[in-house]
């Protein structure tokens, strides 16, 4: 029978009381499972915090709080999850004398808060007669392309790592999170744990993978934006990564792109309102659904900056996008997206990386350039829907909402896949705008 991969996040580990309900919910497979877990709840924001104010850090105090967090949910000593804790000890202490943590052990204080989780649940798992072992990726080699804090995984080499580790016949518990990369540790990016559980279902044909979580799966559109917002029950892979792509928190952006090569679906679960295996709140398959109003979700970015290349040929150039996208590429820029026109090229990137794409963009010198200008304050709304750029009319019914409110559009774009349109407003507008495009598809 084939295994099931299913993962429980830093929102279901707050307390001993959570274990319980974990517990309950591992019991209800009939099958071998592989548990992924995240870190206890605020876990990773605390080491990232240790990480930047290490020179002002107490080792000791930090180490012994966090060792007392995950005590609380064995509710007794262990003296094995003590020392798991304290492994961080010596390079906290090493860093804190240099005075900074040196990028390549960054990605291993940061993702402690796993290790410590999985120690922790095996033995919590054992006590109460759920028999698992622990599997740490550093054990079955779950290996990536090496980019600290933000790595992808290497499937294949992982694939012939597992297969030869992970016994048919056994329950596991899998620190997510992290992989390596000629025995560095590397990070998946911020909610990592999503990726972990589904590149485990690639390398181990899993029959499906479960991602629990505090909320009730996908929604029509961000609850703390929008009132009124709907579940939505079924999402095609493209349509859940092009919504995690442009902002949707509920799965790590990556998450997909695994069980799309073997399509492994993948199911949503609201802890808190846990029905049966068999009722998830969103399912995301290969199809997905197509539905009469076309769009299933809008989803959002603050995370978003547009740098601007102006000039009254620049469209019509031959490789100067090249030119751009290679200069943005050699520093290690992720471009997210570009547009352009016969007199300007904008190319989208994370506001993060604002700051270094000024200082590598003046250093540019590109002749039918004749300025640069920088956008900030913006926000990118994504709607997405199978068949949105099929159907007539989906474009204007977006347009015409948002106009309605009188509210100024700075950028469109549409066709770069197919279930999605985006545009860029102003960030006061944002809400409005989602307000009005919701209202129009979903009432309310
Ligand atoms: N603990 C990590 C984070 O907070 C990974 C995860 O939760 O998936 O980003
Ligand atoms: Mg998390």
């Amino acid at each position: 029978m084939k295994r099931c991969v299913v993962k429980f996040g830093g929102s279901n580990l707050k307390s001993r009381n959570d274990l319980f309900k974990i517990l309950e919910v591992a019991r209800m497979y009939r099958q071998n499972l592989i548990v992924v877990v995240s870190a206890a709840y605020g876990v990773t924001n605390q080491l990232i915090d240790a990480v930047s104010k290490i020179g002002e850090l107490d080792v000791d105090g930090f180490l012994n709080s966090l060792y007392e967090k995950y005590r609380s949910f064995l509710g007794k000593d262990d003296e094995e999850l003590k020392s798991r804790v304290f492994e961080i000890k010596n390079v906290l202490l090493g860093s804190k004398l240099l005075g900074e943590v040196p990028l390549q052990i960054q990605d291993f204080i940061v993702s402690h808060g796993e290790r410590c989780s999985s120690l922790m649940l095996t033995k919590f798992f054992i006590e109460n007669g759920f028999s698992c072992e622990e599997a740490l990726p550093e054990q079955f080699g779950l290996i990536t392309d090496g980019r600290f804090g933000n790595a992808t995984v290497d499937l294949e080499l992982s694939r012939e790592n597992a297969l030869k580790f992970f016994k048919k016949d056994k329950n596991y518990v899998v620190p997510g999170f992290y992989g390596l990369h000629d025995g560095r540790l590397t990070i998946l990016g911020r909610g990592g744990s999503d990726y972990t559980a589904t590149c485990l279902a690639y390398c181990l044909d899993a029959e499906r993978v479960d991602l629990y979580k505090d909320v009730s799966g996908f929604m029509t559109c961000d609850p703390k934006h929008v009132e009124s917002v709907k579940p939505v029950r079924h999402l095609s892979y493209d349509e859940a990564a092009e919504l995690s792509y442009f902002g949707a928190k509920i799965l790590h952006h990556a998450t997909v792109e695994p069980l799309r090569k073997k399509g492994i679906p993948l199911y949503i679960f609201n802890i808190n309102q846990f029905r049966s295996i068999d009722e998830p709140d969103t399912i995301i398959t290969a199809n997905g659904s197509t539905t009469e109003d076309i769009v299933k979700s809008i989803s959002f970015t603050d995370d978003i900056a547009v740098v601007q290349f102006k000039g009254s040929n620049v469209g019509r150039v031959p490789g100067l996008l090249g030119q751009i996208a290679s200069t943005f590429g050699s520093e290690n820029i992720n471009i997210k997206s570009v547009v352009t026109s016969q007199t300007s090229i904008n190319v989208l990137i994370s506001r993060q990386d604002l700051e270094r794409s000024k200082k590598i963009v003046s250093k540019l010198s590109i002749p039918e350039v004749e300025q640069i200008d920088f956008k900030t304050d913006i926000s990118l709304i994504a709607t997405v829907g199978n068949g949105l750029l099929q159907k007539h009319g989906i474009a204007a019914r977006i347009f015409s909402a948002v106009s309605k409110e009188q509210i100024n559009v700075q950028m469109i774009s549409a066709g770069a896949s197919e279930v999605t349109m985006y545009f860029i407003v102003n960030i006061t507008d944002r809400d409005k705008a989602l307000r009005a495009i919701h209202r129009e598809f979903f009432g309310g």
